[in-house]
């Protein structure tokens, strides 16, 4: 009876140390989910310049433009929408 009892508090006390393990593993998640964070509003910002083509490709679709449907027909992605990205910005 009496080894019942201490196993218990012995698995009450690994339960308390697991959930202090958890706490930790939630700041650190805080802390990944704080970078992403960082990352998708610098994203958000790099978002702005996507093309008429990639904005309907994100929603599942096809590109509505007839210039780009004119473009994809002949398997190519309309160069006029979707310029070929410059190397760099002066
Ligand atoms: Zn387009
Ligand atoms: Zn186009």
């Amino acid at each position: 009876m009496l080894v019942d009892v201490a196993r218990e508090q012995q698995n009450r006390h690994a339960a308390k140390s697991q959930a202090a393990r958890k706490v930790n593993k939630m700041k650190s998640i805080t802390a990944i989910l704080c970078a992403v964070a960082m990352l998708v509003s610098a994203g958000a910002a790099f978002a702005q310049d996507k093309s008429c083509c990639e904005k309907a490709k994100d929603a599942g679709k096809d590109c509505a433009h007839a210039c780009c449907v004119k473009a994809k027909k002949d398997g190519k992605t309309c160069e006029k929408c979707n310029p070929p990205k410059a190397p760099e910005k002066k």
